[in-house]
């Protein structure tokens, strides 16, 4: 029986859910019956000080993979032997390949996304407006640009995240990218034609925050995406629907970062059916 090995050190944070529920493993689970694969997927909290060893043990039991989360992202990095393309533009890992006898890093966050937004609208050539500047934002951000994303728009609170987002976009993606501080409600321009939440607001349990947007600006055309996964039906998605945007939501990303760490780890393609079930059963 082959092992992947996900280190959920925040689930909490990263979920708003406890460790017990965790929704990627159950997700993942589903996948590996409905393909009649005997493989596990397990959920174990790792420290800071035991990554190195965690890796290592990864190695010798022959894992096929894992994935990795906060606040692990970029220190699992130097315990690789190398990384993937857009994995080595952000900085961070969030899932670690066996290929033949190398632990390779890759980061399905952003591909996941795109893979999103390529069922709506191609990326490229897109005006993007992305709200936030953390992990997640920084994934999305990296891969829409890879994918030809025309011109893209950070809108942060804190200044220094927010510009030195746009100082890795522009100078070691060679992405276009502007810093917008974010102060008050948030007018997207008219160009935008695609805005993303990649902010934790709307995580459970604040689950009625409001993203401070001018809503007015949301038109018809508009492609709307919240990369909050629990409750997917977020404040931000259900305003979007109603002024008549195109939406992706939290799961649709969470179920395409499932299906690429699928594919790497098993060379297999899994239902994508069955693992949107899964997360509905999880989070009601
Ligand atoms: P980080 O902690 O790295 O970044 C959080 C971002 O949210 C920062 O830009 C922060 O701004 C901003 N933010 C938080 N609260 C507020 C607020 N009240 N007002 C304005 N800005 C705020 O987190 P991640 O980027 O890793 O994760 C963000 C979200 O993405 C999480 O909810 C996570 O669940 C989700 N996610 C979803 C995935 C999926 O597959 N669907 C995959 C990965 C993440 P500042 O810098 O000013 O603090």
């Amino acid at each position: 029986m082959s092992k992947v090995w996900n280190f959920k050190q925040e689930l909490t944070a990263a979920f708003g859910m406890p460790i017990a529920e965790n929704p990627t493993q159950y997700m993942m689970e589903a996948a590996y019956r409905a393909k009649g694969l005997e493989w596990r997927y397990l959920s174990l909290e790792v420290s800071p000080e035991g990554l190195r060893d965690a890796v290592l043990g990864a190695r010798a039991m022959g894992f096929r993979g894992f994935n990795c989360t906060i606040p692990h992202k970029v220190a699992v990095i130097e315990h690789l032997d190398g990384l993937g393309e857009s994995a080595e533009l952000m900085g961070a890992v969030n899932c670690v390949v066996r290929r033949g006898d190398q632990l390779i890093g890759e980061n399905t966050d952003g591909k996941g996304f795109v893979q999103s937004l390529k069922e709506l609208r191609d990326p490229a050539g897109a005006d993007v407006t992305i709200l936030g500047a953390g992990g997640a934002a920084r994934a999305i951000s990296v891969e829409l640009g890879l994918a030809g994303a025309k011109r893209i728009t950070i809108v942060n609170r804190g200044e220094t995240r927010g510009r030195t987002l746009t100082e890795l976009l522009n100078n070691r993606a060679k992405i276009s990218a502007e810093f917008v501080p974010w102060e008050g409600e948030y007018r997207i321009s008219e160009t935008t034609d695609v805005l993303i939440n990649a902010t934790s607001i709307g995580l459970f349990p604040d689950v009625d925050a409001r993203v401070p947007l001018d809503y007015q600006r949301l038109q018809q055309g508009l492609v709307v995406a919240d990369v909050i996964p629990n409750p997917p039906n977020t404040q931000l998605v259900k305003v979007a629907r109603e002024r008549g945007c195109q939406v992706i939501d939290g799961k649709g990303m969470l179920v395409n970062q499932g299906v690429l760490g699928f594919r790497y780890w098993t060379g297999e393609d899994p239902d994508p059916a069955v693992m949107h079930g899964a997360l509905d059963e999880v989070f009601g």
